[in-house]
This record gives structure tokens, C-alpha cells and sequence, in this order.
């Protein structure tokens, strides 16, 4: 038996119907919309996903509600052991998530199992809440003749989280364990596209023993999104999607009184600079632009090279995108896995044909490709357009695909100028044995996540995940101490006592 046969006939249990975990109960949303999820190399339907209702959300808020005051009033230490029990739970159910996200997302099974190492990573920073909670919190005796000033970080009360379809396991965990950890309760929405996985991740919770209502998981699309968003008992609003719906969940949530971080998505390009170390660039940057398809948003897919190492930076990637694999994530060996759907699909394919329209030359033409074994998967072969500059859209415009745009600099004065010209901040990466070079790039371009010499440059859960200009609304952002500050309010105390 093949290993694709043997992953076919061992598919993990997944449920007919997605529900609503609300109040410690599993219900199917009620709204008028019922969407399919399907599995996007095979085209195979995995689920059915009905949206809530306006109802249903009200009922799912107003549970966390009712669980806020006795979770808050739940020690610290406390909070934290259901956190530690979380992690384990995870743990042990790491390749059963694992097989259903690369079903309904289509990723390799290697990154998804690596997705949810990074979502469980964040889990394990929130146990130490209750240390965290005290930064920015203190006493000052003394502050004025037998009068003592005190700043202490408060829960808030019922937060949401809205997230996107491309890291379905670890996005979630990005908001969860730090809301709930510093005694909030949480309302987490899903992509439509891919609610398996957090359903997978709310059964955890749920094994775990939290609380009724402290973790709430409601499906649905946009108009769940505006139910939150206008909710009076929503307190705040974590995001993570496009630019566009970033926006307007900033502004509306903010409009209803809410604190909101919007995280949106991303144009990343990287620079390879004469004095890089070409055999290592190459396959990073290889893995960065293809890597879930280019479905990432640290994926950079503009490459600039500089000066005289366009040449062999031009050679060395074609040959080697000659090497890449197309295929199923469930099969061995796969590099580019299939796009989300067949719109997105298309949507690519319509960017490449317009930056050819735009002078481009479309050196790798990857959107005929057919994977003989999976005709019905939403695949696109790995595509290389070269001559590339600022002026053309696919160099402004997020495409979200496996395209490389190959473009040259003279400098990295001209370098840097093109990385930031887009209207996105979210990363971008440097090639170069140089540390002046790699000093100037990490000061002057205007991103948030920046490597060198690394072509993901995704933080690790104790440090914040960057993000600047349309790549982020808000002011603090997710994980680590960040996330902490988000999720609470600083009080003042001042005391002073007669007797
Ligand atoms: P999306 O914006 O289409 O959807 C994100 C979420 O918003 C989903 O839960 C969806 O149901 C909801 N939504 C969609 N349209 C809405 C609307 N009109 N009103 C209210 N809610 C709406 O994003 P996606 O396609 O799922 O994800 C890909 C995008 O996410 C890319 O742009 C990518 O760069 C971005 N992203 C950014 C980061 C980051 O850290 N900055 C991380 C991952 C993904």
C-alpha cells in the first residue's frame, strides 16, 4: 500500500455537521446560511458548517458573560493550572488536529503539526500569566505623607477573537490562553473556510474542565463577525485576516466603544544583497514564497536582488523551483500544496495575467498545472515572474499564492526604497553576510517583523507578532506580554489610613 493510500483510508473521526460550543454544550448554529467544508486537494466535502444566528450569538455572549464573574474572581495560580492541563491536552491530541487541518486546509502535514507546536507554544507562556501580570503594576509607598499609590492589572470582561483560514490551529491560540488567563472570557469565531481544527481545539478545552462560558466557540462568516463587533457585552476584539476586513473591524468595534487589535494581511519582499550567502538563501527564500503555497502572511514574495548577484540569484532559484513537488499535504514529499478554494485559485491567476499585461515576463507559467491523481484539488503550480518593479500591482498587491516576482536594485539605498513602497508593514527579510547592511535594513524599512537571513520570520509566542502601516490596526498586538496588556486594565490605587 502506497502512503497515500494508507492516509485515504485512515482519515481522523471528523464530525457531519460543525457545531457551537456555547455554555459547556455543543449546538449547531441556527442561522440561514449552511456552508461546506471541503477538503481543497481533493475537493471532497469533509463538513457542513451552519452560522449562528443573531440569537446564538447573543446566547454564546451572554454565557461568557454570566462565567465572567467567577472566573476573574478564580486566582491567578488557579487560572493557570487549567492552562498547564490545556497544553497537555494539546499535546496529546497533536496529530489528530493535525490530520483534520491539513484535510481542510490542505497543508503539508509537517506544517500543520508545526502550526499547532506554535499555537501550544502560546499556551505555555499564557501558564505564566500570573507572573506577567505584574509588569506595569507596583506600589510606591510613601507617595505623599502616609499615603501609599498602587497600579494593578484587571480583567475586562468578555473579549472575541475573529480569525483567518490560513492557520487555522494556531491563531485561535494566539488570543485564547491569554485572555482567559488573565481572567477574561472568550468568544472565539472561526474562518468559515476551516472550522475543524479550532473545533478539534475547543473539545481540549472542554476536556479540560473549564468553566461554562469561560471559552466560547461560535461559526459563521461576516455578519457573526458585525453581531460581535456591535455586541454591547463585548469588551474588546482580537482580528487577524485581510487588510480590508482588518479595517473595518477595527473601525467598528472601536465605533462601539470596544479596545480592538486588528492584525490584516501582508506584502513582504526580501533582499539579497552581493555579499549573501547564496546556497542558504536560495532554499529559504524557496521555502518562504511557496511554503503553504505562499498562503502565509510572512511569505515573501517579492525577491530584489542587488547589484551584480541578480545573475546567480536568478539561476540558482529557478533550478531550484525545477525541484518543487505539487501535491496533496497528506502525501510525502509534497512542497506546494493547493489553494484554499477555486475563487482563490482563479483570483492568482488573474494577478499573474495582469502583471504580464503590466510588463512582467512569466518566466515559470504554473497555472495549467493538474495534479493527475487529484483533478478536482485547487492546485497552481510554482510560478516565477521576472522584471518586476514597484509601478505593477502584483508588486503592491498581496497575492496570497505560489508566485515569485524576481525584481533588481542597483543599492540597497534603491533596495530598501521598493520594500517600503508598498501601502503593508508585516516583514521582510535581508540576505547578507553584512552587519552594516543588516543594521540599516532592520532601521530603516518599516516593518514589524524583520529577518536576517531568515526568510519566516515568525516570533516566538513570548515576543509580540509584529506588524506596522496596513498590516496592523491597533496599538498592542498578540502573544507574550503584549497580548497580556491587551487583554487587561491598569487600575491606580491610592490609600491612606487614619486609625
Ligand atoms: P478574511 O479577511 O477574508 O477573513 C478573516 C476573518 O474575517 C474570517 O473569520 C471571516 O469570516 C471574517 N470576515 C470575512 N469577511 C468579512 C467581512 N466583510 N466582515 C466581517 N468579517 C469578515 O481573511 P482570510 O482570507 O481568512 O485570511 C487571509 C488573510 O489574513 C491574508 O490577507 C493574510 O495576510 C491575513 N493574515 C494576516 C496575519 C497577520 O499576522 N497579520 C496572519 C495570518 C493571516
Amino acid at each position: 500500500m502506497t502512503s497515500r493510500q494508507e492516509h485515504q483510508v485512515e482519515p481522523p473521526a471528523l464530525p457531519d455537521t460543525v457545531r457551537n460550543y456555547v455554555d459547556g454544550e455543543w449546538v449547531a448554529g441556527e442561522g440561514d446560511r449552511v456552508d461546506p467544508v471541503v477538503n481543497p486537494a481533493t475537493g471532497a466535502e469533509l463538513a457542513s458548517v451552519p452560522y449562528a444566528s443573531a440569537a446564538d450569538v447573543d446566547a454564546a455572549v451572554a454565557a461568557a458573560r454570566e462565567a465572567f464573574d467567577d472566573w476573574r474572581a478564580t486566582p491567578a495560580v488557579d487560572r493557570a493550572q487549567y492552562l498547564f492541563d490545556l497544553k497537555a491536552e494539546l499535546d496529546d491530541r497533536q496529530e489528530e488536529i493535525a490530520q483534520a487541518l491539513t484535510r481542510e486546509h490542505g497543508k503539508t502535514l509537517e506544517e500543520a503539526r508545526g502550526e499547532i507546536r506554535r499555537g501550544i507554544e502560546n499556551v505555555e507562556v499564557a501558564a505564566g500569566a500570573p507572573n506577567m501580570l505584574r509588569e506595569g503594576s507596583g506600589v510606591v509607598e510613601d507617595v505623599a505623607p502616609g499615603m501609599d499609590e498602587s497600579a494593578i492589572r484587571q480583567p475586562l470582561g468578555v473579549f472575541a477573537a475573529i480569525t483567518p483560514f490560513n492557520f487555522p490551529a494556531m491563531i485561535p491560540l494566539w488570543f485564547l490562553p491569554y485572555a482567559v488567563a488573565t481572567g477574561n472570557t472568550f468568544v472565539l469565531k472561526p474562518s468559515e473556510k476551516v472550522p475543524l481544527s479550532a473545533g478539534l481545539i475547543l473539545e481540549a478545552v472542554e476536556a479540560v474542565g473549564f468553566p461554562d462560558g469561560v471559552v466560547t466557540l461560535v461559526n459563521g462568516g461576516a455578519d457573526t463577525v458585525d453581531a460581535l463587533l456591535e455586541h454591547e457585552d463585548i469588551v474588546g476584539v482580537s482580528f487577524v485576516g485581510s487588510t480590508p476586513v482588518a479595517r473595518h473591524v477595527y473601525e467598528t468595534a472601536a465605533a462601539h466603544g470596544k479596545r480592538v487589535q486588528a492584525q490584516g494581511g501582508a506584502k513582504n519582499y526580501v533582499v539579497v544583497t552581493e555579499s549573501a550567502a547564496l546556497e542558504e538563501a536560495v532554499p529559504n527564500i524557496v521555502g518562504s514564497v511557496y511554503g503553504n503555497a505562499g498562503q502565509r502572511c510572512l511569505a515573501n514574495d517579492v525577491v530584489v536582488g542587488v547589484g551584480d548577484c541578480y545573475d546567480d540569484l536568478r539561476a540558482d532559484l529557478l533550478d531550484a523551483v525545477d525541484e518543487i513537488t505539487v501535491g496533496n499535504g497528506l502525501d510525502e514529499g509534497t512542497d506546494v500544496t493547493p489553494l484554499i478554494t477555486p475563487d482563490s485559485r482563479d483570483r492568482v491567476a488573474g494577478m499573474i495575467a495582469d502583471a504580464v499585461e503590466e510588463g512582467a515576463d512569466l518566466v515559470v507559467d504554473g497555472r495549467d498545472f493538474e495534479h493527475p491523481d487529484y483533478p478536482d484539488g485547487n492546485f497552481m503550480g510554482p510560478t516565477v515572474l521576472e522584471g518586476v518593479t514597484t509601478g505593477m500591482t502584483i508588486a503592491q498587491e498581496e497575492v496570497f499564492g505560489p508566485v515569485l516576482c524576481l525584481a533588481r536594485a542597483e543599492d540597497l539605498d534603491e533596495a530598501i526604497g521598493m520594500v517600503n513602497s508598498t501601502e503593508y508593514g508585516n516583514a521582510s527579510s535581508v540576505f547578507t553576510e553584512r552587519g552594516a547592511e543588516a543594521r540599516r535594513y532592520r532601521r530603516e524599512v518599516d516593518a514589524g517583523n524583520i529577518g536576517v537571513n531568515v526568510g519566516v520570520c515568525a516570533p516566538m509566542g513570548f515576543f509580540h507578532f509584529g506588524g506596522r502601516k496596513g498590516s496592523f490596526f491597533g496599538d498592542t498586538h498578540a502573544q507574550g506580554e503584549d497580548a497580556v496588556h491587551f487583554y487587561t486594565e491598569k487600575t491606580i490605587e491610592i490609600e491612606r489610613w487614619y486609625s
